[in-house]
């Protein structure tokens, strides 16, 4: 074998995400997730051909000797000397980066510099760079941006109005993330569809554990729902989205709650968990709805409700609507949520076809909407690993 094969790793403060990818086929070789990172018993899963083993990493319990027993790993497969570049994924690159960006020490400062757009994460995006630059010496490392895609969004979607020095002096404003995901679903859409993306008017749904939503038009961003933190917008699994901001005031006030209690109650304990009191995981929720659950049925009846709202906001962003796709965990296996969704939006054209909902799942993309809707729904799969293979691909010159 002499194909030359991408590392795409996605870091966390206590995991590590990584995938070897084969950049022609887009095929996964090997894929791990280290857990625990910086706790004595941290350990790395890897899976390799269908089946999984677990390594404790007793020796370094962190970013470094999870990346050191990935090398071990691709050693034993004949894989590590056909790593050609490692591509990572950063959380925040400001309005510094608007593309991805081949890794030197400028990029690295200037990732730091972002540290308070993303505090907990792109230390650790960080982390997982060092390690790669210590471990594969010598390969190129790129950074691809969650955020970089969303730099085309025009003043009037991304400023808050609050006084404007705020926005000079701290950069607060709107950045949005879920970029990769949006930059690969607006692609594979629009290629789905036979259609050219910069005629599109796109509203793209990112449903995960966190969910966004954003609108494309000419074939770039115009607005999306996440803002200066993933915190904002749509209901999540344990986020709220939008809530009015003197709930901060309100509950330290009556509830004696400080900054980081709410902050934290906002971004852990709200969304699908705190609606329902049982879980922050869609399909759980669907489950006891379907029993009759009042918590899910409520915490169902709000997230599709609050995202019917935003695909229509989204539409204004958007300068109308050819094209709405789902993504995402949720988006791309619930039938129900688009069902629900859709069954809002028939005033702008979209009338759901239940037989093709049933059928686009689990990994099937499809269009989900009837032959004489005016605009179409459509399930397309995401592949942000992909996304950064290719970026990284690119500009390493492979
Ligand atoms: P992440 O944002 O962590 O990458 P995913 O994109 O994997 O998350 O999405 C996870 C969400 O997708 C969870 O809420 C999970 O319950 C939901 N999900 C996965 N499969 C289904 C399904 N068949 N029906 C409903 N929800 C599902």
């Amino acid at each position: 074998m002499s194909q030359k094969l991408i590392l795409v790793l996605n870091c966390g403060s206590s995991s590590l995400k990584g995938a070897v990818l084969d950049n022609d086929s887009g095929d996964v070789l090997l894929s791990c997730l280290a857990e625990k990172l910086g706790l004595p018993d941290a350990y790395i899963t890897f899976k390799f051909n269908g089946e999984k083993h677990k390594v404790e990493l007793t020796a370094g319990p962190n970013h470094t000797g999870a990346v050191e027993a990935l090398m071990e790993e691709l050693k034993s497969h004949g894989f590590d000397s056909q790593i050609a570049a490692i591509g990572h994924r950063i959380v925040s690159g400001g309005e510094a980066y608007s593309e991805s960006t081949l890794i030197t020490e400028d990029v690295i400062a200037g990732i730091e510099k972002c540290i308070p757009l993303a505090p907990l994460h792109n230390p650790a995006n960080l982390l997982g760079v060092r390690a790669a630059q210590n471990i594969f010496k010598g390969l190129p490392n790129v950074a691809v941006f969650d955020t970089a895609f969303h730099q085309t969004m025009p003043e009037r979607a991304y400023m808050y109005a609050v006084p404007r020095e705020l926005y000079s002096k701290y950069g607060l404003r709107r950045y949005g993330f879920h970029g990769t995901s949006y930059r690969y679903v607006a692609d594979e859409a629009a290629r789905f569809l036979g259609k050219d993306k910069n005629d599109l008017r796109m509203v793209i749904a990112h449903l995960g554990n966190g969910a966004s939503i954003a609108a494309i038009a000419n074939g770039v961003c115009q607005d999306t729902s996440m803002g200066l933190t993933p915190l904002e917008g749509l209901v999540m699994g344990t986020r709220s989205g939008d809530v009015d901001p003197a709930v901060f005031g309100f509950l330290a006030e009556n509830a004696n709650m400080t900054i980081a209690q709410v902050t934290d109650m906002l971004n852990k304990k709200s969304g699908l968990l705190g609606l329902s009191e049982l879980s922050s995981d869609c399909r759980a929720i669907e489950e006891e709805a379907a029993k009759g659950h009042s918590g899910a049925v409520l915490a169902l009846e709000v997230f599709c409700y609050r995202l019917a709202k935003y695909v229509a906001g989204m539409a204004v962003a958007a300068g109308g609507l050819d094209v709405l796709a789902f993504t995402g965990g949720i988006g791309e296996n619930s039938d129900l949520i688009r069902s629900k969704v859709l069954g809002y939006l028939g005033f702008l054209g979209l009338n759901v076809d239940q037989d093709a909902n049933l059928a686009a799942r689990f990994g099937n993309a499809g269009v989900i909407t009837t032959a004489d809707s005016k605009a179409v729904a459509v399930v397309i799969p995401t592949n942000e690993e992909l996304m950064i293979a290719h970026d990284t691909a690119r500009l390493s010159g492979l």
